[in-house]
């Protein structure tokens, strides 16, 4: 039986992984390669590493985690897991079934795109959901902000820190209440109903929102508001609730209401930028640990 089994190895599940395994933890850290910044080019604001490219990030982190047997990396995807009296078991996409004492789940949560035409050739490189990652390559250019009603008006007066340039599309009837248009003028971003067709760009650069009848709004960048999913339904299956906008509630320590179960990253709390989720992990790592010295006799060690 595994210590920890820690299911995803993105920045939460790397930096667990890290933290215990210089607890001389014995650890499973599975992953299915499908990490939420896939289409990003740089990752911004991780102290130390800002500006370098997400899969550099992770060469990094395995390089650094090779250093400690007792963690063994894998790739592939745990399908299900149930609960066992002092433990989980974890099954994996090929059949194989591992058992843990505790189980932390760094899944992190699956973006869903606007169904808008051509969106999937930018996604990442000129149109983004966070300012906080990528506005600040993006200041005082002209952007386009894809949104409606409440969260359309929240996330442009947001963005008005990084531009001056902001034109909030709506693609059909805003939703905005005669005070929220007021506000908007008064902030100088003007709103476009107009229904939109396609966004042209070339090699991820794009160029202009193209809207139905052939107008165009000329523009450097989208930021639209991010919607997601969970990266997998393990925590479900194993009985925790989420709560909106899809994420488990976890206590200070990443716990859940299942004991022994921890969840971290972007697949609990609110605050969804790299550090934060390595930090998650680096606590529920903190946590795991803690647990385990309390129900164990001291091992003795060799060597
Ligand atoms: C386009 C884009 C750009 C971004 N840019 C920045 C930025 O500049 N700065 C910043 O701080 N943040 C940025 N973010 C946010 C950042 O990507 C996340 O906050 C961070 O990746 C969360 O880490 P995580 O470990 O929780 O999840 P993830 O990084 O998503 O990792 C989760 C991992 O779990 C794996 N997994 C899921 N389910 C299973 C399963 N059942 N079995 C096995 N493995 C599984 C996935 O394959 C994945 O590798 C960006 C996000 C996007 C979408």
């Amino acid at each position: 039986m595994w210590e920890v089994i820690i299911v995803g190895g993105g920045p939460a599940g790397l930096s667990a992984a890290l933290i215990l395994g210089r607890c001389r933890r014995d650890v499973l850290l599975c992953d299915s390669g499908k990490p939420r910044n896939g289409k990003a080019r740089w990752l911004h604001g991780f102290l130390t590493r800002d500006g370098i490219s997400p899969a550099e990030f992770r060469r990094h982190a395995h390089e650094q985690l090779a250093a400690y047997p007792n963690v063994r990396t894998v790739e592939g995807e745990a399908v299900d897991a149930r609960c066992l009296d002092g433990g989980f078991e974890v099954t994996f996409a090929d059949g194989q079934t591992h058992a843990t004492r505790m189980l932390l789940l760094a899944t992190g949560v699956k973006e869903e795109l606007p169904a808008i035409e051509g969106i999937d050739a930018i996604y990442g490189r000129s149109a983004f959901h966070c300012p906080y990652c990528d506005g600040w390559e993006q200041r005082d250019q002209p952007l386009a902000i894809f949104g409606r009603g409440r969260d359309g008006f929240r996330f442009a007066l947001e963005l008005s820190a990084w531009s001056n340039d902001l034109v909030l599309c709506t693609d059909g009837p805003s939703e905005l209440s005669g005070e929220q248009l007021q506000r908007l003028s008064e902030a100088h971003i003007p709103v476009s109903e107009k229904p939109i067709e396609r966004l042209e760009s070339t090699d991820g650069q794009l160029e202009r929102v193209v809207f139905v009848g052939g107008e165009t709004l000329a523009c450097n960048a989208l930021f639209f508001k991010s919607v997601f999913s969970p990266g997998s339904d393990l925590a479900t299956r194993l009985g925790c609730n989420l709560v909106e906008p899809g994420v488990v509630p976890t206590g200070a320590y990443e716990t859940t209401n299942i004991p022994g179960l921890y969840v971290a990253g972007d697949a609990s709390r609110e605050v969804q930028l790299t550090i934060v989720a390595a930090a998650e992990g680096a606590k529920a790592a903190f946590a795991i640990h803690s647990a385990l010295l309390k129900a164990e006799v001291p091992k003795k060690r060799s060597g």
